[in-house]
């Protein structure tokens, strides 16, 4: 039996999981959770939008940085798919 982590677990993990920071059975329990929690999903959404997240986004100069949109454009790729094998 796997256990899914809490809403609270998932959302302090989720900056970690936008910058493909957890393992993948990490990262697929937190998929597993945003799929069947719209709230937290909402969440997510909701924090790709605050400076926090914008930081990695960008660099210092404010420029985008492509290195960071793609590695957040490929994790939000993934949250609709079903899981992967670890
Ligand atoms: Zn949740």
């Amino acid at each position: 039996m796997t256990f899914l982590p809490s809403c609270r677990e998932t959302r302090e993990r989720l900056t970690d999981y936008a910058e493909g920071a957890l393992s993948v059975r990490e990262r697929a329990l937190l998929r597993m959770h945003l799929l069947i929690c719209s709230a937290c999903m909402a969440f997510f959404r909701g924090l790709l939008t605050v400076p926090g997240v914008a930081r990695f986004l960008l660099t210092p100069d404010g420029s985008p940085s492509s290195e960071g949109a793609e590695a957040l454009s490929a994790a939000l790729g993934r949250i609709p798919r079903h899981r992967e094998k670890d």
